[in-house]
C-alpha cells in the first residue's frame, strides 16, 4: 500500500490521525504526516477509513503493484461504498 498526503490540499483537520492513530499524526503546524515506520499503512485496515475521513480529500491509497508488476492504480476513496 502506498500512501500520499497532498499537503498543499491539507487544511490541517486532523481527521485522519484522530481515525488511524498508529499512522497518521500532525506534525508541529498541524498538517498531516506518516508517522515513522508506517509510510505503507502498516496493514492498518483504518488507512482507508482516514483517507475517507479527510474533509478535502488530501489523502490518496494505491496499492502496490501485484506480481505481474505494472502501474500502481490510485483509488478515489470518495467514490468507494462505505462499508
Ligand atoms: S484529515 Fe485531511 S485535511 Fe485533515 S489533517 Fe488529515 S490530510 Fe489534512
Amino acid at each position: 500500500m502506498r500512501i500520499a498526503i497532498d499537503k498543499d490540499v491539507c487544511i490541517g483537520a486532523g481527521q485522519c490521525a484522530l481515525t488511524a492513530p498508529n499512522v497518521f499524526t500532525q506534525d508541529d503546524e498541524g498538517f498531516s504526516q506518516l508517522l515513522p515506520g508506517r509510510e505503507d499503512g502498516g496493514g492498518d485496515p483504518l488507512v482507508r477509513e482516514a483517507a475517507r475521513s479527510c474533509p478535502v480529500g488530501a489523502i490518496t491509497v494505491s496499492e502496490n503493484a501485484g506480481p505481474q508488476g505494472g502501474e500502481d492504480t490510485p483509488t478515489d476513496l470518495r467514490t468507494l461504498p462505505r462499508t
